[in-house]
């Protein structure tokens, strides 16, 4: 499991005008495309029994623009779910091979433990100790299919499958298994049981990925990873769901409250540095917003002495806007993007295949922009730096004097353990380089990245009092980039040796 989107409904009182909760929710699911193209997965019921509808690519593809959905019934409650690619996946093992795992990591995940209990599963994260977590596994259920262990999130919801045909409530052995994860889970949770019907959402004690709460119009709630899947349903924003809490929702009403005796916050930055929508809040601030200032420390911290500042579309476009804020010097949109094809080069899954879309992505510059000129390249990180790479080549070509480039966050020299897919060490550019040398390998004239201390600061959250109850203060996770991890990583190993049997 990796950097995903989630959406769950609870929407009563709908008119057969209305779009129904599952049409709600796989259409929530576009506004958060840019967290998942591996697969799209929704939950309904049909005849009674719940049902995952879903296959692989984009949202569009996996529900063949909504037709697969027609069969599913009118209910009050909904999840969707898009999935991110991850490179670990496929080492080794052919595209049938991949196809056919990828199909067994849909979310969400279902399943019926009892008669009259059943339950589904999505989550944004990543497991640290998995590995742990699948030796639980063995011991409570003895005989395994591959579908209770493709990922981390088949090995939870087999384990909370377990514990329920044991006798707990869906909540109990949510709460249950969940106080035995380490790592990162915004999760939702539909389930039908000696409770009732309810929608349960999940945030770890960290809190490292987004999960947000939203008012339905005429009644019902939604929760989502990001705003924007409220907005496109109309929902009213109501609050962020605050580290190592738990809503439900159900006919009774909705409730929330801790669900662990600690809390620790530690939000991903990297959210706000790359991964979020402009529009998601981060503790009241839009996303958009820290990158501008991200982009303006940049700029007073590293000038440079130039004629024009190009921003990388899109995710280096608010810093660049920025730069050019506080410096002073013209911003060009110089790069021209590719607007069909829309794929993120950072979440490909093959060198090759990541070098070709860089070149499909932003297919050219606008010379009259540069040629003869001192330029700025501005973006928000550099990961391999594939394409940095190629983009300050495109600059010169295109007859710049000079080509320097600034980078809107610290330079990232660890993997992410919590659900991003960040390459080994060995592919990460500054893992053990020296700025000077990754400019030369680049072919910048200079580099500069923004201190941690000034991206934090960028945030403007820093030492505030956060609002959210149970939360001291708001604090990030840095770890990728100061290697300060802030949960234990002794069990990690990565996904593919663990969730992924090598005879799948
Ligand atoms: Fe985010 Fe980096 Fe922490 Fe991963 S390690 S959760 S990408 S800040």
């Amino acid at each position: 499991m990796d950097e995903c989107g989630v959406v769950g409904i609870y929407a009563p009182d709908r008119s057969d005008n209305e779009l129904s909760a599952v049409y709600e929710a796989a259409r929530a699911l576009l506004t958060l495309q840019h967290r998942g193209q591996q697969s799209a997965g929704v939950g309904g019921r049909i005849a009674g029994k719940m049902v995952v509808t879903g296959d692989l690519g984009k949202v569009e593809q996996a529900f063949r623009g909504g037709s697969s959905l027609g069969g599913l019934d009118r209910t009050d409650f909904a999840m969707a779910h898009v999935r991110y690619a991850t490179s670990l996946l496929i080492q080794g093992r052919t595209r049938a091979e991949v196809d056919s795992i990828n199909r067994l990591a849909i979310h969400p995940m279902s399943r019926s433990p009892l008669p009259g209990v059943d339950f589904m599963l999505g989550l944004n994260g990543n497991c640290v100790n998995a590995t742990d977590l699948l030796a639980k596994l063995k011991q409570e259920k003895p005989i395994l299919s591959q579908g209770d262990f493709v990922t981390d999130t088949a090995i939870m919801t087999s384990l909370i499958s377990q514990r329920v045909a044991t006798g707990l409530s869906i909540r109990e052995a949510l709460l249950s298994v969940t106080s035995e994860v380490i790592g990162a889970y915004s999760m939702v949770v539909w389930g039908q049981d000696k409770e009732g019907e309810k929608l349960y959402a999940l945030r770890d004690p960290n809190g490292f990925r987004p999960l947000m709460l939203g008012a339905l119009p005429n009644n019902g709630w939604m929760v989502a990873s990001e705003e924007g899947a409220l907005n496109i349903a109309g929902a009213e924003f109501d609050r962020e769901i605050p580290a190592g809490h738990i809503v439900e929702i159900s006919a009774d009403g909705l409730c929330m409250y801790p669900a662990f005796a600690e809390i620790n916050p530690s939000y991903c930055i990297f959210e706000g540095v790359y991964l979020a929508r402009p529009d998601q809040r981060i503790n009241n601030m839009r996303v958009r917003q820290i990158r501008i200032h991200s982009g303006e420390k940049l700029a007073a911290k590293h000038p440079v002495d130039a004629d024009v500042i190009l921003g990388v579309p899109d995710s280096g476009d608010d810093a660049a806007k920025g730069y050019a804020r506080q410096s002073g010097i013209q911003q060009e949109d110089a790069f021209i993007r590719n607007r069909y094809n829309m794929d993120r080069s950072f979440i490909e899954d093959s060198q090759i295949s990541r070098e070709t879309k860089i070149k499909l992505k932003i297919s050219s510059i606008i010379s009259e922009y540069v040629a003869g000129k001192r330029v700025v390249i501005v973006d928000d990180s550099l990961v391999r730096s594939n394409t940095m790479r190629v983009l300050v080549d495109m600059v010169r070509r295109a007859g710049a004097k000079e080509v320097h480039v600034r980078i809107a966050s610290a330079p990232i020299k660890h993997r992410c353990l919590y659900g991003v897919d960040m390459p080994d060490e060995s592919e990460l550019i500054a893992a053990h380089r020296s700025v000077g040398e990754i400019a030369q390998l680049i072919g910048a004239d200079s580099l500069a990245y923004l201190s941690i201390e000034d991206l934090r600061e960028s945030t403007g959250v820093v030492d505030r009092q956060n609002l959210a109850p149970g939360e001291a203060t708001f604090k990030f996770c840095d770890a990728c980039m100061t290697g300060n991890y802030p949960t234990p990583t002794s069990g990690f190993k990565p996904l593919s040796q663990v969730g992924v049997p090598q005879n799948l």
